[in-house]
């Protein structure tokens, strides 16, 4: 529950009532309410009290905190989540997918796992999506082979990661290999704790508490703090399903709910510990991107699984109040010439590639014009005035399609064949043709357009 302004005027100078506008701002009231929404920082006040200031900057941090594993363009951040519900507003940081490399692994496994996770790539509504991270289990009880697995991956593979071992000399052995990775250690517990601080105060790391119950991570979050490490994740040893949902939501509850700031960092789930069966670690990582893990391990790793875990984790963080929209431009489709058909849609995702893929499936070569129309589908953008005549015409001047085709005719959609008079005057040098209604007309339409084209 974020600090209302209404709260902070109370704690600004002379009790909200200096009122000297240094800030910008007509009065202290206008600082406190735009500073709870985010949108002035404290230091535009010369006059708050420093202790005040402590106090305001631990109130106004997010409620759960983002944290980083990993450097580098290819680093995950996590947390910084505001809502219990996605419909509420969204969630932000999507939930990495880590796979679990255990050290007992034969060679070629390894090599496989390591692969499948540079290699597993898809593409899916204009974005590619795969999984994150390596997580590297400590389990031959030979702390030189752990070593050697460490120092193999992190050498070779460019992603970040996760280190797990109940070794603690084991776990700090291999941090020294990869630190410069800055890699998430597991598990930092009440016997383990001095050890780690002592490690990652000298080479920064995030850290993942283990506790039997979400209670006994409390006082271990406070510890790190007051050693100066906010780098935290909570890991609460739930043991079954049930135990596991119950304490995710426990944590995200009190964190969001209640302010409760030990408690605002960022999980990881293990669902790679909770069964050995395939089919159902995939079903419990997909209750994790559900409730609320910001690291999912998983241990079984193929296309078939991968894919709709995938699928649904961007389903699930993907913001419900931006539709999802392709760029502005034309696309090449079948490998197109000068003489190929140009036809017009707009860039709503879901149209894009439906209107793509049965122009595909009717092997013409063709040019397909996306147009901006706030990612909305074709009769939904014309009645909003996105994908009008008026509109449509300097977006097909600047699209450099006239440069790129030897005729000038636009295959608009049949939905909106009412804008083929209004763009016909935008576009004089153009003929304008009414197409199919539906996309699942394409494959049959455009092969007799041409022909007719060269009869
Ligand atoms: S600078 Fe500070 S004291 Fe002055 S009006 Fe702004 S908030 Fe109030």
């Amino acid at each position: 529950m974020a600090i209302k302004g209404t709260d902070i005027v109370k704690k600004l100078p002379e009790g909200g009532k200096k009122n000297c506008k240094e800030c910008g701002l007509p009065t202290c009231f206008a600082f406190a309410m735009k500073l709870a929404s985010g949108g002035i920082v404290l230091d535009k006040c010369p006059y708050i009290d420093p202790a005040v200031k402590l106090e305001l900057e631990d109130a106004l941090s997010p409620p759960i905190k983002p944290v980083t594993v990993g450097t580098g363009s290819d680093a995950v951040l996590v947390g910084d989540e505001q809502v219990l519900y996605r419909h509420e507003k969204t969630f932000v940081h999507q939930p990495a997918i880590a796979f679990m490399i255990s050290d007992d692994e034969p060679e070629s496994a390894i090599e496989e796992k390591t692969r499948k996770l540079t290699e597993l790539k898809f593409s899916w509504v204009g974005k590619t999506l795969k999984a994150d991270m390596l997580a590297l289990q400590y389990s031959s009880g030979d702390p030189a082979k752990y070593q050697a697995l460490v120092k193999r991956v992190s050498g070779s593979v460019d992603c970040p990661l996760m280190l797990i071992s109940e070794n603690t000399d084991a776990l700090l052995a291999a941090h020294a290999i990869c630190a410069e990775k800055k890699p998430l250690l597991y598990p930092v517990t009440t016997d383990n704790i001095e050890k780690i601080i002592s490690a990652i105060k000298l080479t920064p790391s995030p850290a993942a508490l283990k506790a039997a119950t979400v209670e006994d991570l409390v006082p271990l979050v406070n510890h790190l703090k007051e050693a100066g490490i906010e780098d935290i994740f909570l890991a609460p040893d739930s043991g079954d399903l049930k135990s596991a949902i119950r304490d995710e939501t426990l944590i995200r509850r009190a964190a969001l709910k209640q302010n409760f700031r030990p408690l605002g960092y960022p999980t990881v789930a293990f669902p790679c510990f909770m069964t050995r069966d395939k089919a159902r670690e995939m079903l419990l990582a997909a209750m994790f991107i559900i409730k609320y893990a910001g690291i999912i391990v998983i241990s079984h790793i193929d296309e078939h699984s991968l894919l709709p875990l995938l699928v649904q984790r961007l389903n699930i963080y993907t913001d419900p109040r931006i539709p999802m929209s392709m760029e502005e431009k034309v696309y090449p489709i079948n490998n197109p010439d000068a003489s190929s058909p140009v036809l017009i849609t707009t860039n709503w995702a879901l149209t894009y590639f439906i209107v793509a893929s049965e122009i595909e499936s009717s092997k013409v070569p063709s040019w397909l014009c996306v147009k901006e129309a706030g990612g909305l589908g074709v009769l939904t953008a014309w009645a909003a005035g996105k994908f009008s005549g008026d509109s449509i015409a300097p977006f097909i001047r600047k699209s450099n399609i006239e440069q790129q085709v030897n005729h000038r005719r636009l295959i608009i959609p049949g939905k909106v064949a009412r804008i083929r008079h209004e763009l016909t005057e935008a576009l004089p040098d153009w003929e304008i043709i009414v197409g199919p209604r539906e996309a699942n007309e394409i494959p049959s339409y455009l092969p007799d357009l041409v022909k007719s084209w060269k009869s």
